[in-house]
């Protein structure tokens, strides 16, 4: 262990058993009222880079670990945390996470073959943007579906954006996610190969905390670049700040828009969400006017079984006349959940060999 990494665990407050039981701790334990507020933009490998007062002129960036004190809590993207001890910023300083603030949404992903451990992605986002291209390569519908459901139970809104909308009208894609009623913008190469429709997207992100999401070769990442003009540069100066030579856009990482009008995060390392965590309850509370129709249902309904009341409920007209579209696109998203971590993988592996 290194010299500099005892210095900081002598520092670390430790919770030792009380042999008397009931003194109180706060000797041992301070309460840290006085820690320091912060947003964890990247997690890597146990250290966290945690932005201090972001948006004034006292922002600062400071890398931090998790104290003790909070078990096997782990710290992740887009967390609101208390900070103590050295939260100048300065070189070769760094502050202790004494605390979690409660997530607003939590975006989680399950065990698949190459993880086997269920994780949270990203703390306290608003919306999840899935980026796909109207063509090469070609959409993929079920990654899709699947991102919708990992937003839909994780609170998130869902975004649909669409790259590349010069090769083919967008709306022969949107027809797929007609009955779903998502908000979606395209974006597309003008004449001059500049990127047109950035304005929309701007749009869509005001205010808010975005998590990309979407393969590689859809132009997500010339998107973050266009949006955040310094992503470079910040996430570079994120990695000198943690000290890791690693290719920088492998990270996470929560990058502020210009003008403190939101945060995207982008998401290099997810290519899909395991979603074995997701029961059909969940998905049925994204669908507002089928939800009523549940009470018919059997206990335990998996509303994909012919007992099924939500069937009968569309056919009598009670959920409108989009009922049975939106009944159907319903069923899609839970069978996008089951069992489909395969095809997920081919599509991972195939990812890889275009990239090589
Ligand atoms: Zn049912």
């Amino acid at each position: 262990m290194s010299e500099r990494r005892r210095r900081y665990d002598e520092d670390d407050v430790r919770v030792r058993p009380n042999p008397r039981g009931s003194r109180p701790r706060t000797k041992e334990r301070p309460a840290h009222a006085d820690a320091v507020p912060a947003l964890v933009v990247v997690v890597d490998r146990g250290r966290s880079t945690c932005l201090v007062e972001p948006g004034t002129d006292r922002e600062r960036t400071v890398t931090a670990m998790r104290a003790r004190e909070l078990g096997r809590t782990g710290v992740v993207v887009g967390d609101r945390v208390g900070l103590v001890g050295d939260t100048s910023g300065r070189t070769d300083t760094l502050a202790r996470i004494v605390r979690i603030d409660e997530r607003r949404t939590v975006l989680r992903r399950t065990a698949d073959d190459t993880d086997p451990v269920e994780r949270v992605v990203v703390a306290n986002a608003d919306q999840l943007v899935v980026v796909t291209a109207v063509a090469d390569p070609e959409p993929r519908a079920r990654m899709v579906d699947r991102c919708l459901v990992a937003a839909y139970v994780a609170g998130m809104r869902p975004l649909l954006c669409l790259t590349k909308g010069d090769l083919r009208p967008a709306e022969e894609v949107l027809r797929t996610w007609a009955p779903l009623g998502l908000d979606a913008v395209v974006t597309s190469r003008g004449p001059d190969g500049e990127l047109l429709g950035l304005d929309d997207v701007r749009e869509r992100l005001r205010g808010r905390t975005s998590v990309l999401v979407g393969h590689s070769g859809v132009g997500k990442s010339t998107l973050v670049n266009a949006l955040v003009p310094d992503a470079g540069r910040a996430t570079g100066h994120v990695n000198a700040v943690t000290g890791r030579g690693r290719h920088t856009s492998t990270s996470m990482a929560a990058l502020a828009l210009p003008d403190g009008q939101g945060w995207v995060v982008d998401t290099p390392g997810v290519r899909s969400f395991g979603l074995a965590h997701v029961d059909p309850e969940a998905v049925l509370s994204a669908f507002p006017d089928l939800l009523p129709g549940e009470e018919g249902c059997p206990r335990g309904c998996t509303h994909d079984e012919p007992d099924c009341a939500l069937d009968a409920w569309v056919a009598e007209g009670r959920a409108g006349a989009a009922g049975p579209a939106r009944l159907e696109s319903f069923r899609r998203l839970l069978a996008a959940r089951r069992g489909e971590e395969r095809d997920d993988e081919r599509e991972r592996h195939r990812g890889r060999e275009r990239e090589q």
